[in-house]
């Protein structure tokens, strides 16, 4: 699940940004609105931190103009103040939610898995495919009740054909949603990545789609 912060304060910026990455999610960042703009108009993002106080592009600007091109990403915004004003132009804007600031970084986390998750249209933080259970908020994964030990790599990969169960997920949109920008995007490390998954998981759990992709279609 990859993951865009655009705020101004750079100290706040690096703390979410490290908050989020320790959550096991990739991060991207911009520090104004037109660069932020930019990345979340050409990336694909799983959800957006967005800051309302922004040099060049305010956030709630940037906002509308993601909705008006189609980008439909989930957006939590960070307010200033803890104003209603602010609020309900935000969520006027389209902002999926939004915490006031300061805040609780576990409070901007719940609230990114909450709209992650609801995006991908699950209800809970379990999602399960066959014995195989996975509890993304505790990063766990289990084999009919046996914990399973995977790398940070292997369970975001994981996380998302998981997430996207029944969907056939193209190598692209793995690369797009798993790495950051600066990531080789023409190696093949997702196929040694999903050889490895299955040594340690149910063998037919992820399926190769020829040509396509990969799926996971058990219940
Ligand atoms: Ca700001």
């Amino acid at each position: 699940m990859r993951i865009l912060v655009v705020e101004d304060d750079a100290a706040l910026n690096r703390q979410l940004c490290e908050a989020i990455a320790d959550a096991g999610y990739v991060v991207d960042s911009a520090s104004d609105g037109e660069d932020g703009h930019f990345l979340g108009d050409t990336e694909p993002y799983d959800a957006v931190v967005l800051d309302i106080g922004l040099p060049h592009m305010d956030g709630i600007s940037v906002l509308e103009a993601w909705r008006r091109s189609g980008r439909m990403m989930p957006v939590l915004l960070l307010t200033a103040r803890d104003r209603w004003s602010d609020k309900v132009q935000g969520i006027d804007a389209g902002a999926d939610d939004y915490v006031a600031k300061p805040f609780h970084m576990e409070e901007v986390l719940a609230r990114l898995r909450a709209l992650v998750r609801r995006a991908a249209g699950h209800a809970s933080n379990e999602i399960t495919a066959g014995p195989v259970r996975l509890d993304v908020k505790a990063g766990r994964v289990t084999v009919e009740g046996q914990a399973i030990k995977l790398t940070s790599h292997e369970f975001r990969l994981l996380s998302y054909l998981m997430m996207h169960k029944g969907k056939v997920i193209s190598r692209t949109e793995l690369t797009e949603h798993l790495y950051d920008q600066d990531f080789d995007r023409d190696s093949n490390t997702i196929e040694v990545f999903v050889g490895r998954l299955r040594k340690k998981l149910p063998e037919d759990l992820i399926q190769t789609i020829r040509g396509l992709g990969y799926q996971i279609v058990t219940d």
